[in-house]
């Protein structure tokens, strides 16, 4: 089955994370590794030797990614990954424990397009990037974010389906959560799970960290996972 996807276009990060709100991040969820980065991959032949376990960060342009990794990682991840030249790459992390082992790998996946959906992979995203969600041995889970502010889009909706018929574990994370009030926030969860046939989302905030403590628990309950 064919991944469809779109245009890939990256606008430089927002800056989202204060000093004082990352120091409130940090003391809320003492972090508990280091970031480092390893490499980005532009090909198959460039992803690094698979050890630890994997996880994937997946979601259209502008949804919220960068954020949400400056609120996991620190700020170096999304820096990295706006970097003109790796924002159509696989851009991978190292997450080091204290002891500088090396526990999980994030991929950040470069962002796909709100423009109209093409027929084929090879028109918008990279053509490395389904084999990679197909066969790369170490990666655990696959983190969708999708826009709590957005309704259910067709173009999330077949990269779940993608995901599912591939077999991989994902996870779905509704990003900008702060933005809507209580009942929107009902409405949207709602209308999310209804629409992308999902019986749990993750509702974050970068710029609160709502759910951050929550998404935390997600990504180390399958990093902890061995290959
Ligand atoms: P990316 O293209 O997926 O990496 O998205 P960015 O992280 O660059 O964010 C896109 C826009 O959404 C920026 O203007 C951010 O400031 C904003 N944004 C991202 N996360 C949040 C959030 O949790 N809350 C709010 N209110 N805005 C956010």
């Amino acid at each position: 089955m064919a991944l469809s996807v779109f245009q890939v276009s990256k606008a430089r990060p927002k800056r989202l994370c204060p000093p004082a709100f990352a120091a409130w991040i940090f003391f809320a969820y003492p972090m508990r590794y280091t970031t480092q980065f390893l490499l980005s991959a532009l090909s198959a032949e460039q992803f690094p030797s698979p050890d630890v376990p994997e996880i994937a960060f997946l979601g259209r342009s502008n949804v919220g990614k960068s954020s949400l990794l400056n609120t996991l990682t620190g700020e170096k991840a999304a820096k990295v990954s706006s970097t003109p030249g790796r924002t159509r790459a696989i851009n991978f992390f190292a997450l080091l424990d204290p002891s500088q082992q090396r526990k999980m790998v994030f991929a950040d996946l470069p962002g796909y397009g709100y423009a109209k959906i093409s027929k084929s992979i090879s028109s918008g995203w990279p053509a490395f990037i389904e084999p990679y969600l197909a066969i790369r041995s170490t990666l655990k889970l696959c983190i969708c974010l999708v826009d709590s502010n957005v309704p259910p889009q067709q173009s999330d909706s077949q990269l779940i389906d993608w995901l599912r018929a591939a077999g991989r574990e994902f996870a779905v994370v509704a990003t900008k959560i702060d933005r809507l009030s209580g009942n929107e926030r009902t409405r949207s969860l709602l209308a999310l799970k209804q629409g992308l046939e999902l019986d749990e989302v993750l509702a974050v905030s970068a710029k609160t960290g709502y759910g951050v403590k929550e998404l935390w628990a997600r990504i180390e309950a399958t990093g902890g996972q061995q290959n």
